[in-house]
C-alpha cells in the first residue's frame, strides 16, 4: 500500500479538521480565547487578535492535523457504531484506562515544546471554558475531542511563549 507518489493532502486535511470542529459547535475565537486568558498574565502585549492568528497557523501544522482527524473521526465512528466490540464500547463509554485520547492529546500539545505538555495537564485538570461542556454532554461521543480541544489550546500557548521568549 505504501504509495512514494502520494502527495499530503494538507489543505484538504486543514479544511477537515476546521469543519468537523465546527459542526461539533467548537467556535474558534472561543478557543483561542482561553490561551489568551492563560498566556497574557505572562505576556500583557498579547491580543486577543493575535491569539486567533496563531490559532489559525497552529491549525495549519501537519502533525496536529493529523492527529486531530484520527481523534474526530474515531469519536463519529464510535458515535455511528462503525466500530468493532470492544474498541466501540471502550470509545463510547471513555473508559478511563483507555488512555489513547490522552496519548494523542499528549503527542499533540507537545508539537511546540514541553511547555504544551504542562499546559495540557492543567486545562484537563480545570476543564476550562469551552472543553468543559464536552465533558458534561451525554448526547454524543466526545471521548477524543475534548482532550484535542485542550491539546490544541496547550499547543497554542506553547508557540506563544516561545514567540515572546
Ligand atoms: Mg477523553
Amino acid at each position: 500500500m505504501l504509495n512514494h507518489d502520494f502527495r499530503y493532502p494538507d489543505t484538504a486535511a486543514f479544511d477537515f479538521v476546521v469543519k468537523r470542529l465546527a459542526e461539533r459547535g467548537v467556535d474558534l475565537h472561543r478557543l483561542s480565547e482561553i490561551a489568551y486568558d492563560l498566556q497574557h498574565k505572562f505576556e500583557p502585549a498579547i491580543s486577543k487578535d493575535e491569539c486567533y492568528q496563531e490559532l489559525i497557523n497552529v491549525l495549519h501544522k501537519r502533525e496536529l492535523l493529523n492527529n486531530a482527524m484520527v481523534a474526530l473521526e474515531l469519536d463519529r465512528l464510535a458515535e455511528e457504531g462503525q466500530i468493532k466490540e470492544p474498541l466501540l464500547s471502550i470509545i463510547k463509554n471513555d473508559a478511563g484506562v483507555f488512555g489513547v485520547d490522552e496519548a494523542l492529546a499528549l503527542q499533540t500539545a507537545n508539537i511546540y515544546g514541553t511547555i504544551g505538555v504542562t499546559n495540557f495537564g492543567y486545562l484537563d485538570r480545570l476543564k476550562y471554558g469551552i472543553i468543559k461542556q464536552y465533558d458534561s454532554d451525554n448526547e454524543h461521543v466526545n471521548t477524543f475531542i475534548d482532550d484535542l480541544l485542550g491539546a490544541i489550546v496547550a499547543a497554542l500557548c506553547g508557540k506563544l511563549a516561545h514567540k515572546y521568549a
